[in-house]
């Protein structure tokens, strides 16, 4: 390999000029405390929660069925609120999320026209028509006649007074008669009813399917209830309305739920079961008793049984009871078609019976993965985070294709009718039960404000999917986690800061789980360490679980718990759409001249020696030579070597030499290589180096730089590397740990980017004339 090679006696060492002032406005090292919320006695600076800490609270009892032939919720719930806030309330503001389903919603009115996606072949006659798939001219026309909403008939005080109220949109307004003061409560009720939407045609996180073969539904009813809207120290009361992507911002609470339903139904819902005499067989407790112990999942519906129930006729109806207690939300999942398998699982001490229900649709995938894909989760995520602490989780296959709940979540995959499946299909239902079982602890006990910041939900819950993907087995496919699944996101013009609302963010994947969780990954193995980070995301998760966090809470915890400065990472990639793209530029290697005459005369011959002769040079060579043709035109300087080693020259070499100290004249012979690395930060997100360097002796080493290292310029730096060795090759994140988009200007000497092609032939087409003549004569042979 070839270097600039440099000889200097004097070597500078001094970090290059500053390009960009430190503490000018574009640096990417000030610090964040000027964009985050001043701590205060609510919200600490070290990202606890403050001494005078508070959140509301509200308990539900709620009594509702399911009338099965219509379609319809019907249903009254009493809510007792505590205001725990310092502030007096004179109203309250509720959550109808099914009016999202109304005609005239604000998520209808305003959603933009579907995507007509042009022929692939312009001109080409078969495909010459715009598309769009059947489904969506299903919905389109299903939403202008479904009749959605929660429609209120009663709002009470406790004495059965009716309450002023007023509907506003997705929210409702709850005038109290008298003023709620700091720590006091109050009841009312509120009875509703609704139709169930078709969530297979109109989509939504709740619904039903219907099954024509069997003629069979499942319901999967949440967002179903009046919800007290979150009211915080940092928003006041949460009542951003419910445009369909915003998830849910809650209180916590304790729930007992009446839920009455056909008498053949197998209901699973948020909370414990009180009352399985009355709603379960003999058989089917018994075989619950048996789960206890199970060390595989027991069938408590068998899916012959589950088969058999699907032609059954209800002969009245059941009330299932359940309790929970300390969740922010409740929902359930009621059909005839359930298969039912649990099993018992020890969460470091915590006895939890993990189930899950599905229709015979769902086999064999389900009883295979979906009980054990919940004991996995619960294992991992309480390793990284606490102790999974409610007594159940469930997963249940309907309509919704993912989506959570405290203790129980829906999952959408499911096999070919034939019940055989594709590798996708089986990967997606591990991940999909991971990720919903996952999101009980966040947001469900981490209960970020999720209407607001998605990512601190599914940002963080899909960092920690990626480490029970992981641990699921060798090489899983974990679609999102990897730093390098990430890059083609960071350099497209969809990105948005992920500090975003929800309600805004383009590419809601990418930007609320990918690049979230890229960005923990990247944190944690690339920045902090596994060690560091481990400890201070265990801190952030116990601080707040149970408790409402903020960003600055966990950007704030995360340093205070690893003690390491992360504004520069934050402001990266959570506040920029900055990219990771750092360019090893140039290598500069400096020999140091030693000034002994007999080394440097014999290395600079050398390298005259080295040095090519111009194309002119050569041409010019051969050519008669004036002062061959006249030798007396030659004197001392035609023959005067510069390079030839002269007793003057050593008598000077000994003169210098005695002007210096002895730790001189050993630095002087120290014989190191000294290399300038120049580094360009060229998609503007500061990060580590990450350097491999190969020596031409064929060994190795790998330098990790901390990110710090571009503090003084952000834009471009160098690193020096003494060395007695001579580096053959230099690679910039060789792990492919740091998301870098551009990997060409990763090494050095560069390297081809690789890649495969393949020829193909342009495809004809008959023309009608040649297809009716294939008509007439079938035996012809067909064009391709
Ligand atoms: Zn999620």
């Amino acid at each position: 390999m070839r270097l600039f090679l440099v000889c200097l006696l004097c070597l500078s060492l001094n970090p290059p000029a500053a390009a960009q002032s430190k503490s000018g406005p574009g640096d990417k090292f000030r610090q964040l405390e000027e964009d985050l919320p001043t701590p205060n006695e609510y919200r600490t600076a070290s990202g606890a929660p403050g001494h005078r800490y508070w959140q509301q609270r509200a308990d539900y009892a709620i009594d509702a069925e399911l009338d099965d032939a219509g379609r319809r919720i019907t249903a009254r719930e009493t809510v007792t609120y505590y205001n725990n806030s310092p502030d007096t309330l004179s109203y309250l503001w509720l959550q109808l999320d099914q009016n999202v389903f109304a005609r005239e919603s604000e998520a209808n009115v305003t959603r933009e026209a579907p995507t007509f996606t042009p022929p692939p072949e312009p001109g080409d006659e078969y495909t010459e028509s715009h598309r769009i798939p059947y489904a969506t001219l299903d919905r389109l026309l299903a939403q202008q006649v479904f009749e959605g909403g929660q429609r209120i008939t009663a709002v009470r005080d406790a004495k059965g007074n009716p309450l002023r109220f007023t509907v506003v949109r997705t929210m409702m307004r709850i005038d109290l008669p008298q003023p709620l003061a700091p720590g006091q409560n109050t009841t009312f009720s509120v009875e509703w009813n609704y139709l169930i939407n078709d969530a297979k045609v109109l989509g939504g996180r709740t619904g039903y399917e219907f099954f024509p073969r069997d003629g069979n539904y499942i319901y999967e009813i949440a967002q179903w209830f009046p919800r007290m809207a979150a009211y915080n120290d940092v928003s006041g009361w949460q009542h951003k309305q419910f445009l369909g992507s915003g998830e849910f911002t809650l209180e916590f609470g304790n729930y007992r739920v009446r839920l009455t339903v056909p008498d053949d139904h197998v209901v699973a819902a948020t909370g414990v079961l009180q009352n399985p005499q009355e709603v379960l067989t003999a058989a089917q407790r018994q075989r619950l008793k048996q789960a206890e112990t199970a060390r595989e999942p027991v069938f408590v519906v068998t899916p012959q049984e589950a088969k058999a129930n699907e032609t059954s006729k209800p002969k009245g109806k059941k009330t299932w009871v359940y309790q929970a207690d300390n969740v922010r939300d409740f929902a359930f999942a009621s059909s005839r078609k359930f298969i039912w398998d649990a099993q018992l699982h020890n969460v470091e001490g915590n006895r939890v019976m993990a189930m899950s229900l599905y229709p015979n649709e769902g086999e064999p995938l389900w009883s295979k993965y979906s009980t054990h894909a919940i004991m996995h989760t619960l294992n991992v995520y309480s390793r990284y985070s606490f102790t999974y602490p409610y007594p159940v989780a469930i997963s249940v296959n309907g309509p919704v294709g993912g989506m959570e709940y405290p203790m129980i979540c829906f999952n959408g995959p499911r096999p070919e009718p034939d019940g055989t499946y594709t590798a996708r299909t089986k990967y997606g239902l591990i991940s999909v039960v991971i990720h919903e079982v996952g999101h009980n602890y966040f947001p469900m006990i981490v209960n970020s404000d999720e209407r607001q910041w998605t990512w601190m939900d599914e940002g963080l819950n899909t960092f920690l999917q990626y480490l029970s993907e992981q641990e699921w087995e060798t090489s899983y496919p974990s679609r999102r986690g990897e730093p390098q699944n990430i890059t083609d996101y960071m350099v497209s013009e969809a990105q948005v800061p992920i500090m975003t609302n929800s309600e805004s963010v383009l590419q809601f994947g990418n930007n609320a789980y990918g690049k979230p969780a890229t960005a923990l990954n990247v944190l944690r193995e690339t920045v902090l360490g596994r060690e560091l980070f481990d400890f201070a995301f265990r801190e952030y998760a116990r601080r707040w679980k149970f408790k409402r966090p903020m960003p600055a809470d966990f950007f704030r915890t995360m340093e205070d718990a690893s003690g390491v400065d992360l504004d520069w990472f934050w402001r990266g990639w959570f506040y920029t759409t900055d990219h990771v793209d750092i360019s090893l530029e140039q290598v500069r290697l400096y020999a140091l001249d030693t000034r002994d005459p007999g080394a440097e005369k014999a290395a600079r011959r050398r390298e005259r020696e080295e040095r090519p002769q111009t194309l002119s040079q050569q041409r010019n060579a051969p050519l008669p030579k004036r002062v061959d043709e006249f030798p007396t035109l030659k004197d001392f300087y035609n023959t005067y070597d510069e390079l030839v080693v002269t007793e003057r020259d050593r008598e000077e070499y000994q003169k210098f030499l005695s002007t210096l100290t002895e730790r001189e004249r050993e630095l002087l012979r120290t014989g190191m290589n000294f290399y300038v690395l120049e580094f360009r930060n060229v998609g503007g997100l500061v990060m580590p180096l990450i350097l491999q360097v190969e020596y031409t002796d064929g060994t190795r080493e790998e330098l990790r730089i901390p990110a710090e290292i571009w503090r003084y310029n952000n834009t471009a730096v160098s690193k020096l590397i003494m060395t007695r060795k001579e580096i053959a090759a230099l690679t910039l994140d060789p792990h492919l740990e740091t998301a870098d988009t551009d990997l060409a200007n990763n090494s050095f000497p560069r390297r081809p980017v690789k890649s495969r092609f393949q020829l193909f032939k342009e495809r004809t087409r008959p023309n009608p004339m040649q297809r009716q003549e294939q008509k007439q004569t079938p035996e012809a042979p067909r064009n391709p």
